[in-house]
């Protein structure tokens, strides 16, 4: 199939290519993101591969469908970004890679957690300047701590293996319960107890209606006294503004963040000689307490090959009318 790929960075290309050497798509890379303005790069394209800032909203959507695009290529596990309702309308089939390694972004979690408990970052500044103080670098014993868990699917199970492997209590709160997260010894408890309990709150539920600004001013009240907050999931899980005055007022201890609720405009590009407009961003990144990485807990050698493979197997399937897992449909938003 003719593939049309958005947000191309030098990795996807590497990977893509090594993969399409056994499928054999018509593969054209664009480096812009897909917008409603770039949709027409798309044009006579059969199928378009996109990735998580890609604005895939009614706009774009009738542009490529009128451009003969028949098919959306999640090379991601997220589908917030696409308007849903209208690509079935449109007869656009929108696929994904649902797990392409729950432990990459699991095991980064954790890297952000020991980070902030044992301010890694900052040792790592400090020694550099010849700085061996000790001072400020004051971390706690994991084992023993409470742990809250938002979301246990494929990642937040990992996460919460890990985090009793450290000996710590693990509570969960899901809608759904997962039998091997029960089978740890984790008790599923409601999210204010949750809140109420932990330590450290680390996110990996999906971004929908329901759970957009989870973490707001009032959950922030709830929240534990100093408490760890670990988002690895997508940034509008959390109110950045009721965030920043959670840290102002110390009830937030430490805040670990993969995803920013106004990243598109920001992550994947390299912006260090411009000045930073995102004035909320720019506050965040003045705690000592915070630390950001930019989108990158995906980002394994393993992870790569596995979106690369079933991105191309995805659009395989759909090209010669195979039943396809990886499908996604508005029935998911009803779930
Ligand atoms: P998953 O679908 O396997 O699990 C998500 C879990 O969240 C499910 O068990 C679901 O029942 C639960 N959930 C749904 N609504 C909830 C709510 N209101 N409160 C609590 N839990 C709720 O997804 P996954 O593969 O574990 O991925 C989780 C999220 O991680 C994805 O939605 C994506 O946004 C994010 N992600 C981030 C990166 C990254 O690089 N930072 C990479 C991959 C995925």
């Amino acid at each position: 199939m003719k593939i049309a790929v958005f947000s191309t960075k030098a990795y996807d290309r590497h990977f893509l290519d090594a993969e399409n050497g056994q499928q054999q798509h018509d593969i054209v890379y664009f480096e812009p993101q897909l917008t409603a303005d770039t949709a027409r790069l798309a044009d006579g394209f059969a199928a378009v591969c996109v990735f998580v800032n890609d604005q895939l909203d009614a706009t774009t959507l009738e542009s490529l469908a009128k451009g003969g695009t028949r098919v959306i290529a999640l090379r991601c596990a997220g589908f917030n970004n696409v308007d849903l309702h209208t690509a079935e309308r449109l007869g656009i089939q929108v696929v994904r890679v649902a797990a392409y390694s729950p432990h990459a972004v699991a095991e980064h979690a954790v890297a952000l957690l020991l980070t902030l408990n044992r301010k890694i970052h900052r040792a790592h500044n400090r020694i550099r300047e010849g700085n061996f103080s000790l001072e400020g670098l004051l971390g706690f014993d994991l084992h023993g701590k409470t742990v809250g868990v938002v979301g246990t699917g494929r990642i937040g199970e990992i996460f919460a293996g890990i985090m009793t492997g450290f000996g710590c209590h693990v509570l969960a709160f899901d809608p759904i319960r997962n039998p091997t997260v029960e089978q740890l010894g984790i008790a599923y408890v409601d999210l204010p107890e949750l809140f109420r309990a932990s330590d450290m709150v680390s996110l990996h539920c999906p971004l929908t209606p329901e759970t957009h600004h989870l973490i707001d001013a009032s959950a922030i009240e709830q929240l534990k006294e100093g408490v760890m907050l670990i988002n690895t999931s997508r940034g509008a899980l959390i109110d950045a503004r009721a965030l920043i005055d959670g840290l102002k007022s110390a009830r937030i201890g430490s805040v670990g963040l993969d995803v920013y609720e106004e990243e598109a405009d920001l992550f994947f590009e390299d912006l260090s000689g411009r000045v930073i407009q995102d004035d909320v961003f720019a506050r965040l990144m003045t705690f000592p307490n915070v630390i950001i990485t930019g989108h990158q807990a995906f980002f394994t050698q393993n992870a790569l090959q596995n979106i690369a493979a079933t991105t191309l197997s995805n659009v395989t399937a759909l090209e010669s009318n195979e039943p396809c897992p990886n499908l996604v449909s508005t029935a998911v938003l009803r779930r």
